[in-house]
């Protein structure tokens, strides 16, 4: 049993703990996936007129006045995709790093790992625009194979004949990647519409 503040009025959701903590995927302004939040939050970004539904499930979840669908994808408004997506900044780590270079060594491009997070600039090394050496940063980190990794050492990338795939940037989103883990069979096949279509 949760509460929330729906319209004014103090309603009660009740449902299985367990459901309130169904996936829900979240779609911006412009259908690109952004996130995945439990339905619970997914609720309360509905009845607070921030997301509408794209897609709902036959299950229902009830409030003392009704009865609500249960949301698959939601779709954040314009107004307030930019505060929800600054929420939802991806953090640096090694598999969301991984994710963003979808699993392929980055010089090599290599796809069967395992790998390691290279840093463009050394930590070791100081340049002009790195004075304290190679930051751990989405700009300066990439995803390498062992091999890879080995070669370049603690050279910078202008002393290797080794060149990158993709110049190293903060995703936009969370990687499509990253959302396979949820791609269970109980999960709605509809989310598959927006995490690899043209990704
Ligand atoms: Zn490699």
């Amino acid at each position: 049993m949760i509460t929330n503040l729906i319209g004014g009025r103090l309603s009660s959701w009740s449902m299985k703990s367990t459901k309130l903590h169904t996936p829900v995927l979240v779609l911006d302004a412009g259908f690109q996936p952004v996130n995945v939040v439990p339905v619970r939050r997914a609720m309360i970004l509905l009845c607070k007129g921030k997301a509408v539904a794209v897609e709902e499930s036959e299950q229902q979840l009830h409030s003392a006045q009704r009865a609500w669908k249960m949301p698959v994808i939601i779709r954040l408004l314009i107004s307030v995709a930019h505060r929800v997506y600054r929420v939802v900044r991806v953090k640096l780590n090694r598999r969301n790093l991984f994710g963003r270079d979808r699993y392929r060594c980055q010089y090599c491009g290599d796809e069967e790992g395992p790998f390691t997070i290279d840093h463009v600039v050394p930590k070791s090394r100081k340049t002009p625009s790195y004075p304290g050496g190679g930051p751990t940063t989405w700009e300066n980190c990439v995803t390498a194979c062992i091999p890879c990794n080995r070669r370049k050492g603690g050279q910078l990338l202008s002393e290797t004949d080794m060149r990158l795939q993709h110049v190293p940037r903060e995703p936009h989103w969370l990687p499509p990647v990253l959302f396979q883990r949820f791609l269970k069979p109980s999960l709605h096949p509809s989310w598959n519409d927006y995490l690899f279509n043209g990704n």
